[in-house]
């Protein structure tokens, strides 16, 4: 007898909670079977070219052989291990990796889980170390439309609005710093540090590229000028790499856009080439031997049941040698491609401020009610999705960021699809 296929559909309306999802109004899910490359595979058989890298992880391509071969064979080698009083070589191997690829300074490697744990340990180095150092420094700066996550601290730095009013009353002041895109940012740091200079523990920011705040590139003169200020008044710098790093901006990571190294670097999203949640928070040795100490109240009190899970070490090992000249090329290439799609893209009804940053392309589109909950992202995904493209636009904001396998063919689809739908509306 075949016994019955898998209700798959079925099961997930009434057992699953999505992420970002409300349930009562939207489309049932696309069960996806299988991912190679650049394209998803439904039941099917139809292929789905990941325009968006699958909420911004998959690095290189979907399935890359390499990095399934290593997380094949570190399952079967260690799986696991507690990390405190115990270490491996895939995470030591990796901590010394990072160090060698990041902007000078930052030695220390601290483990964690997804992006929003990699900023949650950030904010506590930056908050301890004060208190170390016997100052009462408890103010967190913060850039007006920036996206940090979506646990305690993460959303407390992160711009207020529907993703956090629900919890509005249990997130930390923070002091925020105008949008860098339009505003004087250095300016306004300077003036915070006037009134409030001695209360202030850190700054964080999203560098070069505002993400889930609408894909909006600031400048590197002004990164350069808020690395220069919070030196000069010995403030923690933490940069917000979730994102940006390995790669995504063109360069490793974006801070190499302003040549500056921050205090502490967060990353996570493609750190595994997009394979297993996993995360990294890089500090400078000076914050780390704040920590070292005999006194045991200096331990920073953090850590997660899986921290540096060999998988996933093996995993971002295994990415992170992928990362070479020929990887470079390719992402020069897909930055060409965008940059060759500018002015067409730009001439379209209701399109404006089209821009490019190293593989990420962005544009906005005149619609009447703005903001995240506006009704042209759900239209425009389901319009992408029956023409074969993954696209999620951020409210009124539609941008691509490809895993670095995609060809020309794949991003002109992309783009027609988008030419497209803004001249049929
Ligand atoms: C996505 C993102 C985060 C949160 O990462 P999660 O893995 O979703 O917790 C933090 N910072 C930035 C800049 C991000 O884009």
């Amino acid at each position: 007898m075949i016994p019955p296929a898998f209700d798959i559909d079925g099961a997930d309306q009434r057992h699953v909670w999505h992420p970002y999802t409300q349930h009562g109004i939207v489309d049932p899910p696309v069960a996806i079977t299988r991912a190679e490359g650049a394209y998803l595979h439904d039941a099917s058989g139809r292929a789905v070219f990941d325009a968006i890298s699958s909420w911004w992880v998959t690095l290189h391509g979907h399935a890359q052989p390499e990095i399934a071969a290593a997380i094949a064979e570190q399952a079967r080698t260690l799986e696991q291990v507690i990390f405190a009083g115990f270490t491996h070589e895939p995470a030591v191997r990796l901590a010394e990796a990072l160090v060698e690829r990041a902007p000078a300074g930052l030695t220390r490697v601290f483990f964690s889980d997804d992006g929003s744990t990699a900023v949650e340990v950030a904010l506590k180095i930056a908050l301890q170390h004060w208190q170390h150092r016997g100052e009462e420094r408890r103010l967190i700066v913060a850039l007006e439309n920036a996206y940090h996550g979506d646990t305690f601290g993460a959303m407390s730095v992160s711009a207020r609005g529907v993703f956090t009013d629900p919890f509005a009353s249990h997130l930390f002041e923070v002091a925020r710093l105008p949008d860098p895109v339009a505003d004087d940012v250095a300016g306004a740091l300077e003036d915070l540090i006037a009134s409030r200079g001695r209360d202030i523990a850190a700054v964080i920011v999203e560098p070069m590229l505002l993400g889930a705040g609408g894909m909006r590139v600031w400048p590197a003169d002004k990164l350069q000028a808020l690395r220069a200020i919070t030196s000069r008044h010995d403030i923690v710098l933490i940069a917000d790499e979730v994102l940006t790093g390995f790669g995504r901006t063109g360069p490793l990571f974006a801070c190499e856009h302003a040549r500056i190294a921050p205090d502490v670097m967060c990353l996570s999203k493609g750190i595994t080439g997009g394979f297993v949640p996993f995360a990294a928070t890089l500090a400078t040795e000076a914050l780390f031997d704040g920590f070292r100490s005999a006194d045991r109240k200096r331990t920073l009190f953090h850590g997660h049941s899986y921290t540096a899970n060999p998988i996933a070490c093996a995993a971002a090992l295994a990415s992170l040698a992928l990362l070479d000249a020929r990887s470079a090329e390719r992402r020069r290439a897909i930055q060409r491609a965008h940059e060759a799609a500018v002015g067409r893209l730009s001439a379209l009804p209701g399109v404006h401020d089209v821009r490019v940053l190293g593989t990420m392309i962005a544009l906005d589109l005149t619609v009447s009610d703005r903001g995240y909950l506006s009704g042209i992202g759900p239209a425009l995904r389901s319009f992408a999705l029956e023409r074969g493209v993954l696209l999620r636009p951020l409210g009124d904001t539609v941008y691509l960021l490809p895993p670095y396998c995609s060809t020309s063919e794949d991003l002109a689809r992309a783009y027609d699809v988008i030419a497209e739908f803004t001249e049929g509306r």
